[in-house]
């Protein structure tokens, strides 16, 4: 399995930019711009665990997502380090899993913060876009994404600075961080500005928030077109009917959440595909947790049983989903369905005897 479906070409349409950044690009640009790291970066991120066991515990020092997400960021300064981050990011993922299209989440706010303004985010951004096509021969687009624990104010200012800064690569805006602390009626005039500029959008909902309430918020209210994440819909069964109608596709991560959850949102991924609703797989923070695309796919295989044909439906969706333009879209569909035929029986047999992964 692990080398046919690594050859398939993938796109990845939930991944933060920042949490791609390389534990050794991370030590070298916080030397440069003189951030104090609290460990050697390449520890930090073992010891990113929201939920240490009693005993890990007493191992400590351990930290929250969000605190070293923060401090990745503040190591970002200048438009040639988001051109590098942006640049390995594709490297890594062409690399690691066959990814040749990627639609990067940046964090705007996260950086202002730090006076980096939008427009230097974005153009270094850019660059590594660029850089990446030419030599490595992949693609990717960009999601501006609203940090919904800010203010409504500082959303309609993001939409604003994107709009006074176009970009053709930066397509859409994205709603992201704590579900809880922000919730998606707070952005209803940001995303419906971003609307009328011609930008795509999508939002996280229904991953930390028991209901289903968020993701009909989001695809009625903010105009989304697809949900990132989006498990608890399964609670209203006339929330996940009316997606299937819809045709609304979840872009889902098996990986990137608790550890004391992820039993739970990976048999809640199995369920979305048994109730017929449709999925992209996606790496969401691939280098903090750790995993990469091509390992999410393992683990759909060998935890939920993925088949064959239910993994050639999540590569179509992934294509169907992005924000891009339809030569684009096109082109990606024509690599993909050709290196199915190529794959041929051998992919078909995948069903069979290996394993029962089948049932
Ligand atoms: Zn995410």
């Amino acid at each position: 399995m692990s080398q046919i479906l690594l050859a398939l070409p993938k796109t990845d349409l939930h991944v933060h930019l920042i949490g791609c950044v390389r534990a050794s690009t991370l030590e070298e640009l916080a030397a440069r711009h003189g951030v104090p790291l609290p460990l050697p970066a390449s520890d930090l991120y073992a010891r990113i665990n929201s939920d240490p066991t009693p005993e890990e515990s007493g191992r400590g020092p351990w930290f929250p997502l969000l605190r070293i997400y923060e401090l990745i960021g503040s190591c970002l300064r200048e438009r040639e380090d988001f051109a590098r981050v942006t640049y390995e990011a594709l490297e890594d993922g062409l690399t690691e899993s066959g990814t040749v299209y990627q639609e990067l989440a940046i964090s705007p706010t996260v950086h202002l913060g730090h006076k980096v303004a939008y427009a230097t985010v974005a153009r270094g951004v850019q660059m590594g876009i660029e850089h990446a096509r030419e030599a490595l021969g992949v693609d990717a687009r960009v999601i501006a994404a609203i940090n919904r624990e800010d203010s409504p104010a500082s959303a309609l200012a993001l939409v604003d600075e994107i709009t006074r800064n176009p970009i053709p690569e930066v397509v859409a805006v994205g709603l992201d961080f704590d579900e809880r602390k922000g919730p998606p009626q707070r952005f209803i005039e940001a995303f419906r500005r971003a609307g009328t500029a011609g930008l795509h959008r999508t939002a996280h909902a229904g991953e930390h928030v028991a209901g289903a309430a968020n993701v009909l918020t989001c695809l009625d209210e903010l105009g989304c077109e697809r949900i990132d994440h989006g498990y608890h819909i399964l609670r209203d069964p006339a929330v996940v009917s009316e997606c299937r109608r819809r045709r609304t596709v979840f872009n889902v991560a098996l990986t990137t959440s608790r550890r004391t959850l992820r039993p739970w949102r990976r048999e809640s991924v199995r369920e979305m595909l048994d109730q017929g609703l449709r999925i992209s797989l996606n790496s969401d923070d691939p280098k903090l947790f750790p995993t990469t695309l091509a390992n999410e796919f393992e683990i759909a295989r060998r935890d939920l049983g993925l088949r064959a044909s239910e993994a050639a439906d999540i590569l179509r969706n992934g294509i169907d989903a992005a924000f891009c333009d339809k030569r684009t879209s096109a082109g990606l569909s024509q690599r993909l369905e050709s290196a199915l035929r190529e794959a041929g029986s051998e992919w078909e047999a995948l069903d069979h005897g290996n394993g029962g992964a089948g049932a």
